[in-house]
């Protein structure tokens, strides 16, 4: 996908995710095709592999000024028997001391609502909250998904594939917003990027109410190829939102490192095409599964000025959290990663050693 880039400034991606240690020379490539200096890496924790924490923190580890790692809970590790368990909101302490950046949360995506039927308004969640607040962390969360996931006749069929259609069983999306609201109201303080511009792209004006309810949160851009084609509709709509809240709208691809070097390049083409040029085009054909076939429409460019992209590329990021990244604490960081694999050799049988934590541990001890 050829196109004339108007931004050559640097670029911080606020939504990427990576898997074990070894993809890292995987996504140093496709931050350099993409012209992405540094990168947000959106740990989401897998307790029964020990996954999600580890590849990201050997990357601080490694890469100390180009990566911020933002962390999720870790549910078994909450509720391992007494001893070994870790609550909620100390978690959120040790990811502190390890060195994390900030928050990630999963929870409010309605697939994860069915591995853990608890509303973030639950008191199951309170204490995390008054830390994540009180310690003033950044936090990215995902909550619900695009709103024809809930409608079988306009789901996409790349999400029907990946089981993200929901039915009378599941959350409702404006059950889950109304969640957020009360936790928001709760803890007013709360700094929060809302990933794939919290799925409100189709109604920008109620985008715009919350954003104003709401001084201290965010929206991200990754995509939620939704987002795209809905402001494709009326572009200059969706220019006046963007300059307006420019100080709101952060820069994100979403990429992960399970994709191929091209798709990755096609996934953070298409945004930065859209934001920067008046282009019309599609989704390229060699773009991942995910940002669906090219013939499902028209991408209109929204031709953004300078000081915008410099806001959504680098400046809100920087605000969210900090324009160099948080050193990492190897020791604390390899406890964290013990008790982590701990937990998954407790719950899949695997040796603690041979999990993903374990091996992430007895690297960062093997750093210090
Ligand atoms: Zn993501």
């Amino acid at each position: 996908m050829e196109f004339q880039r108007t931004w050559h400034g640097a670029t911080v991606d606020g939504h990427v995710h990576m898997g074990p240690v070894d993809e890292e020379s995987v996504l140093l490539d496709i931050m350099g095709a993409a012209g992405i200096g540094q990168a947000a890496l959106a740990s989401i924790q897998d307790p029964q592999r020990g996954a999600g924490l580890g590849g990201p923190l050997m990357m601080k580890a490694r890469h100390p000024r180009r990566f911020y790692v933002f962390a999720g809970p870790n549910h078994a590790l909450a509720s391992a028997p007494s001893g070994a368990a870790v609550p909620l909101a100390e978690q959120v302490g040790r990811l502190l001391a390890a060195g994390c950046d900030g928050i990630k949360m999963i929870d409010g995506k309605p697939t994860s609502r069915r591995t853990l039927n608890v509303p973030v308004s639950a008191p199951y969640f309170a204490d995390y909250w008054e830390a994540v607040e009180s310690l003033d962390l950044p936090l990215i969360w995902h909550v619900g998904d695009p709103e024809e996931f809930w409608d079988p006749s306009r789901a996409p069929g790349w999400a029907v594939e990946q089981n993200w259609c929901y039915g009378p069983e599941d959350v409702p999306l404006e059950q889950l917003y109304a969640e957020v609201d009360e936790v928001l109201e709760r803890h007013p303080r709360l700094r929060v990027s809302f990933a794939h511009f919290y799925f409100l792209s189709a109604d920008l004006r109620r985008a715009a109410r919350f954003l104003d309810a709401h001084p201290t949160v965010r929206f991200d851009l990754a995509p939620g190829i939704e987002m795209l084609y809905n402001t494709s509709r009326n572009p200059d709509a969706a220019r006046d939102f963007f300059i307006r809240y420019s100080d709101r709208i952060i820069f994100g691809t979403d990429i992960f490192t399970e994709l191929t070097a091209a798709e990755a390049l096609a996934r953070a083409g298409i945004v930065q095409r859209w934001l920067e040029t008046e282009d019309e085009f599609r989704v390229p054909p060699e773009a991942d599964f995910l940002l669906g076939p090219p013939t499902d429409g028209v991408i209109r460019g929204l031709a953004l000025p300078d000081g915008v992209l410099e806001r959504i590329y680098q400046g809100n990021f920087a605000d969210l959290a900090g324009t160099e990244p948080r050193p990492i604490e190897l020791a604390a960081a390899a406890d964290l990663c013990h008790a982590i694999a701990g937990v998954a050799e407790a719950l899949s049988g695997t040796p603690a050693s041979q999990t993903e934590a374990g091996y992430a541990a007895q690297m960062l001890e093997a750093m210090a």
